[in-house]
């Protein structure tokens, strides 16, 4: 059983870059007789921006897009979360961490992929007392690799590479990299198929599973989708909101970004035919990595 996912983040309203990856996880999904869900990333509340959910929703209705199931939000999802850190911190793979940003850069000596290497002050010394505390998880000289459908081969040496990554944040908030990995698990997706901005992260959340005994699913890295400047299309860069209208020429321009084969006709078609002979020919070794 083949089950797919789409997991968008509610800071905004969908953009051309969200399209193209709800599109070819829909479509690989759908081209191998699987499920597809929609899950939305709520978690981190204090980038949530109001009424996001339901234009998401909405517009992904509008654009003819049937999800399997109820929609799944990981804001009311934290019981699973809490349940799981629990797991590994009587299993001594998590800990308390009560370091500043600035303390963990003045006393950090190894670069890693995402800038300073948290050098485990608080696996050696006492947590400040009374002090907030992150989650950690422990990182161990294991490298991490995985086949990107997309990407080619992918991989991470944890300890010098990562580090010892937060879980959950000082403020209470569960991480990006926990919560996807419960919630992949839980909803038993077999294919991610998402931005090539979280191929970086993969290597975590396959650590993750690991240690919790989940399955790894198959992950599929898309080239991102860049502005004039060059820049990933985001909140941050004021990417436009899709239009409401012009479905097809937009789904068209998706599927084209996609490097998909599409019949002469395919402006014509409606919305329904369309999607029909997307998932029908549906391609993913035509996407290449840049
Ligand atoms: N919520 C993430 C985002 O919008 C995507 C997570 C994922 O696909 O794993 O960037
Ligand atoms: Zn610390």
């Amino acid at each position: 059983m083949v089950v797919g996912r789409f997991a968008p983040s509610p800071t905004g309203p969908l953009h051309f870059g969200s399209l193209v990856a709800a599109v070819a996880s829909y479509c690989d999904a759908k081209s191998r007789g699987g499920q597809w869900l929609l899950r939305i990333e709520d978690v981190d509340q204090t980038r949530h921006v109001a009424g996001a959910s339901e234009a998401i929703i909405h517009t992904l209705q509008h654009y003819g897009f049937v999800w399997d199931g109820e929609v799944v939000y990981q804001s009311q999802r934290s019981e699973y979360y809490q349940t799981v850190l629990q797991q590994l911190r009587q299993r001594s793979l998590a800990y308390p961490c009560t370091c500043s940003r600035k303390e963990i850069t003045d006393s950090s000596t190894l670069l890693g992929i995402e800038g300073a290497i948290y050098p485990g002050t608080c696996l050696q010394h006492p947590t400040k007392p009374g002090a907030a505390a992150a989650w950690r998880i422990q990182t161990d000289a294991q490298t991490i690799s995985f086949q990107d459908l997309i990407q080619g081969h992918q991989q991470h040496h944890m300890a010098s590479d990562i580090g010892d990554f937060v879980v959950k944040r000082a403020d209470g908030l569960f991480s990006y990299q926990l919560a996807v990995v419960i919630d992949d698990a839980l909803q038993g997706v077999t294919h991610v198929v998402r931005g090539a901005d979280l191929l970086n992260s993969t290597t975590r959340q396959i650590y993750l599973q690991q240690l919790l005994g989940y399955p790894t699913p198959i992950y599929a890295h898309l080239p991102l989708v860049l502005n004039a400047d060059g820049q990933k299309l985001s909140k941050q860069t004021l990417a436009t909101a899709l239009p409401e209208d012009n479905l097809v020429d937009t789904l068209v321009a998706a599927l084209t970004f996609l490097q998909q084969a599409l019949p002469k006709n395919a402006q014509s078609l409606s919305l329904a035919n369309l999607w029909q002979w997307a998932i029908t020919h549906w391609q993913l070794p035509k996407i290449t990595s840049a």
